[in-house]
């Protein structure tokens, strides 16, 4: 029996471009892992973990975690050969070029189909963020990650885009109208 594979896609885009939703929808549809570094370190912060402890002290700020930080709990869970083999989802990883660089090696033989900058004009993240209210969602924390995002994460459109890997795919609209943009973007890369 061969189990059907899906593709490797990243989500680029700025926070509140809606990467979660959308990420999650895609995954869904592939039956696939859903991988939100965001969301891993919340949900080990919330049960008490040290790790998700640690992260939470940079979060809270909207500083960026540590790569090292980052880059073990990603790792960790692509040695899960179930977790992965089907295909996945990575939202919020890689957000610097060493987490990049990581992420390479942490593939192997399997690399990145596709890498979808997810694309919304500022003004409109700010206030779906103002909006949406979580917890490091104040005003100084949604400053400094969109400015973290300008210095650390923006130049990686371009080192996906000199790969050929990069789709941009514009983020306004319906829920279903940008998840048919992103399914277009994959099926360019990934056939099926
Ligand atoms: P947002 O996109 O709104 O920042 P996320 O859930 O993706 O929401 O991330 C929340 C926080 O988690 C970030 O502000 C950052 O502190 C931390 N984080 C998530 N992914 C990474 C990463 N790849 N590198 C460094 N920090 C990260």
């Amino acid at each position: 029996m061969t189990r059907r594979r899906g593709p490797r896609i990243v989500l680029l885009g700025k926070q509140g471009s809606g990467k979660g939703t959308q990420g999650q929808r895609l995954a869904e549809r592939f039956q696939m892992q859903h991988l939100s570094t965001g969301q891993m370190f919340r949900d080990s912060a919330s049960a008490g973990v040290p790790v998700g402890l640690e992260a939470k002290a940079f979060m809270d700020r909207g500083e960026l975690v540590p790569d090292e930080l980052v880059v073990a709990v990603v790792a960790e869970r692509f040695q899960n050969p179930l977790e992965v083999e089907p295909g996945f989802v990575l939202d919020g990883f890689p957000r610097t070029q060493t987490q990049a660089l990581q992420l390479d090696e942490i593939l192997g033989e399997q690399p990145i189909h596709v890498v979808i900058d997810l694309d919304v004009p500022t003004d409109v993240v700010v206030e779906r963020m103002r909006s949406r209210g979580r917890e490091d969602d104040t005003e100084e924390s949604i400053r400094r990650r969109l400015e973290l995002y300008d210095t650390e994460t923006k130049p990686l459109v371009d080192f996906y885009r000199d790969r050929s890997l990069l789709a941009t795919v514009n983020g306004l609209g319906t829920e279903d109208e940008v998840q048919g943009r992103l399914l277009d973007a994959v099926a360019t890369r990934f056939p099926g």
